[in-house]
């Protein structure tokens, strides 16, 4: 008996929550007015899918949730679902 299993996992979202688990950072997130997960913008590019100057330009149009760093950008978790999902 054989069974053609192709278990495509529910791609982004999973990877997200895996990356939450590995714990990129918890930065104090303004906007959520709570301490949230959060990832790089290249972390976050990889998990999405999207070419960073996208998440950029979200940055510029407070479409993401963002802490400035020494070494650029920490986005937000909560708001790189949110957009993921909505786009
Ligand atoms: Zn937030």
């Amino acid at each position: 008996m054989q069974q053609n299993k192709s278990k495509k996992d529910k791609v982004a979202y999973d990877s997200l929550i895996e990356m939450r688990a590995l714990g990129c950072g918890r930065v104090w997130c303004a906007a959520c007015g709570r301490k949230v997960n959060a990832v790089t913008i290249e972390q976050a590019s990889t998990l999405t899918n999207l070419p960073v100057e996208l998440l950029l330009e979200r940055i510029r149009n407070h479409g993401l949730h963002f802490r400035r760093r020494l070494r650029g950008f920490m986005i937000c978790l909560e708001s790189l679902i949110r957009f993921s999902r909505s786009i």
